[in-house]
């Protein structure tokens, strides 16, 4: 079955659970508009290259389409339909007033010199600038795309349109209109959620702070979750990337790991399908997608997992940590603290207002404890996931009753 096709699958599945109607799920089994391009570019050699791109823009129900533009060599279609649909959930589940969409380039940016990727990303622009808008539909980075893209990506659009608009693009360049929350926001969600359904879980409250904790995966998301866990008084007893983990059991020394080069080619103490078995409360995916999967999920001995990276849990090991009764917090909660870091960068470029670190954190944590909330309270058993995925449909099936059905 396609990454898509599983989605809609899943749709079907909690459209029964929550009673949604058929007209609903009709709608929401498919994207509401798809755009193709072919983007061409002439590389240093002097030779053309087309480049397939797509924006697939889901469900503005709640707000102007929201979504990434990730360049990737495997990208095609199926894949991005499937990566709208999750934003249109994400952000219905955290409660922001944004849709759902996606975009990719089918391209191994590896391969290109920085003048190629100029080229490519203001094409990107060049093609899309139609559709996109601060109100129709706002892009930001996803994978191999950051903020320098993005910031070429928003030039272009200021040049095309003639017009300054900042909040057409997130994950900008703070001198572009970035803000300074932005890079840790994602990690610092997560932590927040987890701060807030620890504090509703019935595990044992003496320990506090001092659960242990495995994070697989130390790129921008684990590293920063680990640092504020660590500045929280939580014990992280293991860290891990592609080429194995870091394990004390008394608790690494995080801040001296925060600069990768002093460790990344150093030993590594276990490896990364060691890290998952390890006996800790708290195991936090933050890597690549499916790495917690049928065939290791039965060696977790987690009470929690905080899936940070999207889809960390493969659909084959639900059933596995079901059964086990580990507390799942799902990736479009649990990772939902990026694109909440995003619409606190669109109000304030809409608004032409820095507010600050201190109180875009503050903007950040207040939406990511009443999604946590809303969220646990919805639950039956320890199942967060359907719970998550009720939230969300249910807050799409009343805003597309008013918003569409009603005309
Ligand atoms: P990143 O590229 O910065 O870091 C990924 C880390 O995973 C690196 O340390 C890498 O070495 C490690 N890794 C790669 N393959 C691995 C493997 N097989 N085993 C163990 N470790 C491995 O990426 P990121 O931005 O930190 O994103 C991590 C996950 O979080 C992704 O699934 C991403 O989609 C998701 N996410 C990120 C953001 C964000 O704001 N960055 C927002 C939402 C979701």
């Amino acid at each position: 079955m396609g990454f898509f096709e599983d989605e809609i699958k899943l749709l079907d599945e909690i459209g029964k659970i929550a009673g949604i109607s058929g007209e609903i799920l009709e709608i929401l089994r498919r994207p509401q508009r798809v755009i193709s391009a072919n983007l061409p570019v002439v590389m240093d050699s002097g030779e053309l290259k087309i480049f397939p791109a797509w924006r697939v823009q889901y469900s503005d129900a709640l707000g102007p389409f929201k979504g990434g533009i990730r360049f990737h060599a495997d990208s095609n279609l199926d894949e991005v339909k499937a990566l709208a649909f999750l934003m249109t959930f994400k952000n219905s589940a955290v409660g922001i007033p944004f849709g759902g969409g996606k975009g990719a380039v089918k391209v191994n940016p590896k391969e290109l010199s920085k003048a190629e990727l100029e080229k490519l990303s203001r094409a990107y622009s060049r093609y899309f600038y139609e559709v996109i808008g601060e109100d129709k539909d706002v892009p930001a980075p996803d994978i191999n795309t950051n903020a320098t893209i993005m910031g070429w990506m928003a030039n272009e659009y200021e040049k095309l349109t003639g017009k300054k608009s900042r909040a057409v693009f997130t994950g900008k360049p703070i001198e572009a209109g970035g803000i300074a929350a932005r890079e840790a926001a994602t990690g610092f969600g997560g932590f927040v959620v987890l701060r807030e359904i620890l504090s509703r879980s019935d595990l044992d409250r003496t320990q506090g702070p001092n659960f242990k904790i495995a994070i697989q995966g130390f790129g921008n998301v684990g590293m920063h979750i680990a640092r504020i866990l660590h500045e929280n008084g939580f014990k992280v007893v293991a860290i891990s990337d592609s080429k194995g983990a870091l394990f004390d059991k008394e608790g690494l020394d995080i801040p001296n790991l925060l600069d990768k080069s002093l460790w990344y080619n150093n030993k590594r103490d276990i490896s990364n399908d060691e890290l998952i078995g390890l006996e800790t409360d708290i195991l936090i995916p933050a890597a690549v997608e499916g790495s917690i999967n049928g065939s290791n999920a039965d060696k977790i001995k987690a009470k929690i997992i905080l899936e940070m990276s999207n889809g960390g849990i493969a659909k084959d090991a639900y059933g596995i940590l079901d059964k086990k009764g580990v507390i799942v917090i799902p990736d479009i909660l649990a990772n939902g603290g990026g694109v909440v870091g995003s619409y606190v960068e669109w109000i304030s470029n809409k608004e032409d207002k820095v507010y600050g670190e201190k109180e875009e954190n503050k903007m950040i944590e207040n939406i990511m404890v009443s999604a946590a909330e809303n969220v646990w309270k919805r639950k039956t058993g320890s199942d967060l996931r359907t719970a998550a995925y009720m939230v969300a449909l249910e807050n799409l099936e009343k805003n597309i009753k008013t918003k569409i059905l009603s005309k």
